[in-house]
Parts: structure tokens; C-alpha cells; sequence
């Protein structure tokens, strides 16, 4: 299968999409994605960046060159802007405000390092070529050290909601982080020293940028819509071709509930010609991505059905083995087929209750 374009390798060119907008793309190692895009936008002042990678030097040296192209170096960022709580988006943010002593923009619900590691593509999407090594192993999180150490150590212990093992980082790469931790080279992040929340407005690109919060993928996920030129920045809101991870160990009562609102209200937005993901290429038509994404999703629910009238009472384990391919089996696929489930139990249509093993079984 050809590679999506969202799994393409980082190019080194720097592009245009809109005047004064530049897609520069940073190398990243991730299951399913190979790039992520860091747009800088450009005035008199210098420049913002919007999800500047990861934290690593490998990263920090492409954005370095991509700068360089553009006639910039990092003293000259004024605005970091990172649009959710994922290490490929922020990485690179603590070196940069340091070293420029930079704005940082968050969401006012960003959380750095609280929550377990997550893949940034749904499970299905993990799997969609064959080409890197991380795709023989599903449940790897990319070769980096994204997050701080011990906060995300609180997340590999204990029980899911629903009665599961938690998402679990393979023991090579624990024992790298815990030795990072010892080493005292544990990264840290610096205070967002500018949050925003719905209906803020940011003057980036010498433009007016409206903050919508669209929290699904993240729940501290925001993207920014320039009406005049018809411009959205996506984040991982809303992807070319991909799906993003949708955890049922969100913050969110409803993560799905969440997402299906916050890609209605980007559909509705008027005017928008030109979508700017973070990963793969830009495109125009924001509210059939939209659309199509919440298609997925109803199929993917009316699946959910159907298996539970073959297997009547089942774990969240038994309907993710069916909904699932062998390969995908584990806490990512169990964590994207409980936030399935719950939305169906709270739409009304789902009974559930817990096991003798504290497990919660469904019915439908
Ligand atoms: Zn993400
Ligand atoms: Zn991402």
C-alpha cells in the first residue's frame, strides 16, 4: 500500500501556502506519521510558530534550517503556538522560549505531561503501510522521549476504567526514559505564558485569527480561523487522510460526543479554502473532511452494534477483538473502543455494569 501522505519523511523544502504562512515540516518517528507540519507565521515583529515537533535535537535542527531558508533564525520567534498536549506539537516549545524568550500560546486546559501516552492516529491508521520498523510493533510510541518522565510513569500502573491493563510503552523504552530520569535530563516545560479559550482572537501573519475549541483528539486541542483569507490552522483536528486517536481516557465524559462537535463546528465555519494540518498537505474542502471523518466513526459505532448482538454481555476486550484485527490488540485499540461504547451507552442505547473481575460489560 502506498504511503499516506500524512506518513511521508519530513521534506527539507520550505513552502508558501498563504502569504506570509510558511509549511516547514519536521522530522518525527512515530507510529503512522513520518513529519509533523510547524507553520510559521510572519509580520513585522518576526515570526510564530505553530507546533514547533518534537523535543529532540534531530527536530530542533530541521527547524533550525527551515528558518534559515526563510531568512529567520529562532531569535527572531516571538510566538510559540502549540495546539494540544501532544509531544510531536509542543517538543520543541522549551528550547525555543529560552532561547527567545517567546510568548508561549496554549490552550487555558493545556496539560503537559498529566496523562498517559497516547498515539496521535487511530489504530486502524497505525497500520496503514508497511514500511517502518515502528509498524511491527503497534505499541510502541515513537523512538522519543515525548513526555516528562514521571508524570507519564503514573500512567503505566494501575487499571483503565473499564477493567483494562493501561497503555504501556515497551520496557525499552521505559528503561530509556527512567535512565533519562536519573540522568536528571528529563525535560520540563515552561509556564504557557498566554492560554486562550473560544472566541479569543490572535493577530499572527499581520491577520486576525479566531481560537475554536475543539477538544476530541485532546481535550485542550484548539485550532485558529482566519475569516478573511479563508484560512484554518487543523492541528490534528482534522487530518487529510488519517483519523486521530480518539482515547477513551480522555477528560472528556463523552471524548466522541466532544470530537463530533468540534468537527461540526469547524464545518461550519464560513469561508475556509485553505486547511493547514499537521501532518500531510494542505487542502481546501474543510467540511467534507469533516464529514467524512464522522462517517468513520458511525460506521465504526453501527460495527459496534452489530458485534454486540453476536456476542451479547461482552468486556470492553471482547468487542475490541472483534471490532479489531489481531494485530491492534491491546490498551490503544480497548482505550478507542471505549470511548465507542460509552457514547453509545450515553446516546441511551448501552447498558453496563461491572463483572466479578471489575471489568465493565456492555449490553445492548
Ligand atoms: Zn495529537
Ligand atoms: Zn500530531
Amino acid at each position: 500500500m502506498a504511503k499516506r501522505q500524512e506518513q511521508e519523511d519530513a521534506s527539507t523544502e520550505v513552502t508558501e501556502v498563504a502569504k506570509d504562512v510558511l509549511r516547514m515540516q519536521l522530522p518525527i518517528s512515530m507510529p503512522g506519521l513520518g513529519h509533523v507540519n510547524c507553520y510559521a507565521l510572519i509580520d513585522g515583529d518576526g515570526a510564530a510558530v505553530v507546533d514547533p515537533g518534537l523535543p529532540t535535537p534531530r527536530s530542533y535542527a530541521a527547524l533550525e534550517d527551515r528558518l534559515k531558508q526563510a531568512g529567520l533564525s529562532v531569535a527572531n520567534i516571538h510566538t510559540v503556538l502549540v495546539t494540544h498536549s501532544h509531544a510531536d506539537h509542543f517538543g520543541g516549545a522549551t528550547r525555543i522560549v529560552r532561547e527567545s524568550g517567546a510568548r508561549l500560546v496554549a490552550h487555558r486546559a493545556f496539560s503537559f505531561g498529566g496523562a498517559p501516552p497516547e498515539p496521535e492516529v487511530s489504530v486502524d491508521d497505525l497500520h496503514a503501510h508497511h514500511h517502518s520498523a515502528a509498524e511491527e510493533d503497534p505499541g510502541t510510541f515513537g523512538e522519543r522521549p515525548p513526555i516528562d518522565v514521571q508524570a507519564t510513569a503514573r500512567g503505566w500502573t494501575g487499571k483503565t476504567p473499564w477493567g483494562g491493563e493501561r497503555p504501556k510503552p515497551p520496557l525499552k523504552m521505559r528503561i530509556r526514559w527512567r535512565a533519562m530520569r536519573l540522568l536528571g535530563k528529563a525535560m520540563s516545560f515552561p509556564p504557557v505564558s498566554h492560554p486562550v479559550v473560544q472566541g479569543d482572537v490572535l493577530r499572527l501573519a499581520g491577520r486576525e485569527w479566531f481560537v475554536l475549541h475543539t477538544p476530541g483528539h485532546t481535550n485542550d486541542h484548539f485550532c485558529l480561523h482566519n475569516a478573511e483569507d479563508g484560512m484554518f490552522l487543523a492541528g490534528d483536528h482534522v487530518l487529510p487522510t488519517i483519523t486521530p486517536h480518539i482515547s477513551g481516557l480522555s477528560l472528556e465524559r463523552d471524548p466522541l460526543a466532544a470530537f463530533f462537535d468540534s468537527l461540526d463546528r469547524a464545518a461550519a465555519l464560513p469561508h475556509v479554502d485553505l486547511a493547514l494540518p499537521a501532518h500531510g498537505h494542505p487542502f481546501a474542502d474543510l467540511a467534507s473532511r469533516c464529514e467524512a471523518i464522522k462517517q468513520h466513526h458511525d460506521e465504526r459505532l453501527e460495527k459496534v452494534k452489530r458485534i454486540a448482538r453476536e456476542l451479547g454481555p461482552a468486556t470492553v476486550q471482547a468487542f475490541s477483538e472483534k471490532l479489531f484485527r489481531k494485530r491492534s490488540w491491546g490498551a490503544m485499540a480497548e482505550s478507542e473502543t471505549y470511548a465507542h461504547l460509552e457514547h453509545i451507552r450515553l446516546l441511551g442505547d448501552a447498558e453496563r455494569r461491572s463483572n466479578t473481575k471489575g471489568q465493565f460489560v456492555y449490553e445492548m
